[in-house]
């Protein structure tokens, strides 16, 4: 069970950005409004993450952390239907394999919270507490235990321009959930929690975009659209920061579809420069697999769909129409 928690962690806990990843995406999943994350060197000494979601009941605590306990998935066939981020219950176990960690957590329900205390895999302490509503956890000393893995890690500023990234991808697609974002006692990133995908775009980078920023709603086929935002043609960036992919608000990694997106952009990229995007496809999850690989970054789509052609083309009728 040891070996296995340590094993699943390599895939997991790639750097101390899918720590901080799998950690947000659980207080989406609790329904949280607010949510603050708060770091320290690059996120290897020190990550907290503070919700204002539905909490674990005391009972549960323990089991959270525990290889392959998910509230999420409950019959088989909800792999069909899976909506929420998470759905493995492997990201806690594997964290709490390689750090120390803590939560503290509380219900509506229940007068006491819970905090609980592992230390590489153990469990140190184990009690009821006065809390808030929802979950902190606080995870510290990042792979300590493995230290030939915590050497490969990059510099803090690396590790922490990562983490800043993912926050990003996920503060933009979430506009309903306040994100706050402090980096070494510095707030690098603060949503309201009810702006649009334009204004958090802007908002980040630049008022540039203000004008140059084209908004897509299309339908890809039935049970599948497209929606989110283009920037224009005359707004080119020297990376490739400020594109972001999602299905069903998930953040993915699909050389396919951020191929499809520049081919329709190409005639207008001067050599150097990508285009910026924020795009969402909405797939009803029968017509999708996100069951690849433990970081779920990956995704097919059901062959039948052509969704590369579909999306390509898209795009380049909405450049089309405001080539400028
Ligand atoms: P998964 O997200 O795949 O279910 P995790 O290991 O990430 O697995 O989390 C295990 C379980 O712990 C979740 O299913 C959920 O019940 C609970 N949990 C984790 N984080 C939170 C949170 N911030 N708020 C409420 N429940 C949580
Ligand atoms: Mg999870």
């Amino acid at each position: 069970e040891k070996t296995i928690n340590l094993i699943a962690a390599g895939e997991v806990v790639e750097s101390p950005a899918s720590v901080v990843k799998e950690l947000i995406e659980n207080s989406i999943d609790a329904n949280a409004k607010s949510i603050v994350i708060e770091i320290k060197n690059g996120g290897k000494d020190y990550i907290r993450i503070t919700d204002d979601g539905f909490g674990i009941p005391q009972s549960q605590v323990e089991k959270a952390f525990m290889r392959h306990t998910t509230s999420k998935l409950s019959t088989f066939s909800d792999f069909n239907t899976l909506r929420t981020n998470g759905f493995r219950g492997e990201a806690l176990a594997s964290i709490a394999s390689v750090s120390n960690i803590s939560i503290t957590t509380k219900v509506a329900s229940s007068i006491n919270g819970t905090y609980l205390q592992i230390s590489a895999g153990q469990v140190i302490e184990n009690y009821s507490i006065g809390a808030k509503d929802g979950t902190t956890i606080i995870v510290e000393d990042l792979l300590f235990n493995t230290p030939a893995r915590r050497n490969f890690l990059k510099s803090n500023q690396a590790e922490s321009a990562k983490i800043t990234d993912t926050i990003i991808k996920l503060g933009i697609i979430h506009q309903n959930i306040k994100f706050k974002y402090i980096n070494n006692s510095k707030v690098l990133f603060s949503s309201y929690g009810n702006g649009s995908l334009e204004t958090l775009f802007y908002m980040i980078y630049g008022n540039d975009f203000k004008n140059n920023l084209i908004s897509v709603n299309e339908n890809l086929a039935s049970n599948i659209s497209l929606e989110g935002i283009l920037g224009t043609n005359s707004l080119m960036l020297p990376s490739r920061k400020s594109q972001h992919i999602y299905v069903n608000k998930r953040i993915v990694k699909s050389k396919m579809l951020s191929n499809a997106i520049e081919k329709a952009y190409k005639e207008y990229i001067p050599s150097g420069r990508y285009p910026a995007f924020a795009l969402n496809i909405n797939a009803d999850p029968s017509l999708i697999d996100v069951n690849i690989h433990p970081n779920k970054l990956e995704i097919k789509f059901n062959e039948n769909l052509n969704i590369y052609d579909k999306l390509f083309y898209i795009v380049k009728n909405e450049l089309k129409k405001i080539t400028m």
